[in-house]
């Protein structure tokens, strides 16, 4: 069997109005990531990762955000399309790990519910989707509120 492993980053910038969606899952607070799609930082560096396990680029190349199409798109189907790209490569998804970085909201209560929504998206079991989120202490931009990153790692197999 061969295995492959991908890293991914993101970082979006946080806004007053806008909605926040993270992992697929619309959380409820005072301001919401900006970007030329649903800004979901989280999808965005899972793609990244699973893309990068496959050093296909990243989903800036994929899905440029001159292109019309992404404007205001759900990353779960850019998720999606990349899946579909994995697969089509006969490769299939082992697990994923993220971590959010944030000093607000609390996303403990959504930790399930982000893994499901992952894992459905992935056609993987949620058992091999793990999400975790962290403050930075108060230091830097996540810790002053001025935006919301986050890092995921990818394992593949054939
Ligand atoms: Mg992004």
């Amino acid at each position: 069997m061969q295995f492959r492993i991908g890293n991914g980053f993101d970082v979006h910038r946080l806004v007053e109005g806008r909605e926040l969606f993270i992992c697929g899952v619309k959380i409820p607070h005072s301001l919401g990531l900006l970007g030329h799609s649903d800004a979901d930082v989280a999808i965005h560096a899972l793609c990244d990762a699973l893309l990068g396990a496959l050093a296909l680029g990243d989903i800036g190349k994929l899905f440029p955000d001159s292109d019309p199409d992404f404007k205001g798109i759900d990353s779960k189907i850019l998720l999606r399309k990349v899946c579909e790209k994995i697969d089509a490569m006969g490769w299939k998804v082992v697990n994923a790990d993220i971590t959010i970085m944030a000093e607000r909201p609390k996303f403990r209560p959504f930790i399930d519910t982000m893994r499901a929504s992952l894992a459905d998206v992935m056609q993987i079991s949620a058992d091999c989707v793990s999400v975790k989120a962290t403050t930075t202490e108060r230091l830097g931009f996540t810790g002053r509120e001025e935006g919301i990153a986050a890092m995921a790692s990818a394992l593949l197999c054939r």
